[in-house]
């Protein structure tokens, strides 16, 4: 058994648990949170909302989104854009960084949803 519980199922798990650091700007303002994830809900969340999100590629090239990688909204100024950038250290894998850019209401429903501080 793991040490620490996944942070999404909330129950131990056997074997050694993925990581992911979300980090989202709010203008000045930077919400982010570590996350223990088990390998399926690991999967889960990479296949939900991380099925919108680019990897950033070696050189550190990110893509850029004109619209909510959610939702479609145009996030071109004047509207703002709420960059939300992923880190997934999947056990066993190399690192993999992933990149979103979300609307306001998009982006407060994931402040929702990871809990991020
Ligand atoms: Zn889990
Ligand atoms: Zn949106």
């Amino acid at each position: 058994m793991s040490i620490y519980p996944c942070d999404v199922h909330h129950s131990r798990v056997v074997g050694p648990l993925s990581a992911a650091y979300f980090g989202l700007l709010r203008g000045a303002d930077r919400s982010g949170r570590k996350l223990r994830l088990c390998s399926t809900c690991l999967d889960a969340i990479l296949t939900s909302d991380g099925s919108h999100w680019a990897s950033i590629d070696g050189d550190g090239q990110s893509q850029d989104f004109d619209v909510c990688t959610a939702c479609q909204a145009n996030v071109q100024p004047p509207e703002v854009a709420y960059p939300l950038f992923v880190t997934v250290y999947r056990k066993g894998s190399d690192r993999v960084d992933y990149y979103g850019n979300y609307c306001q209401s998009c982006a407060e429903r994931l402040v929702e949803r990871y809990a991020l501080t």
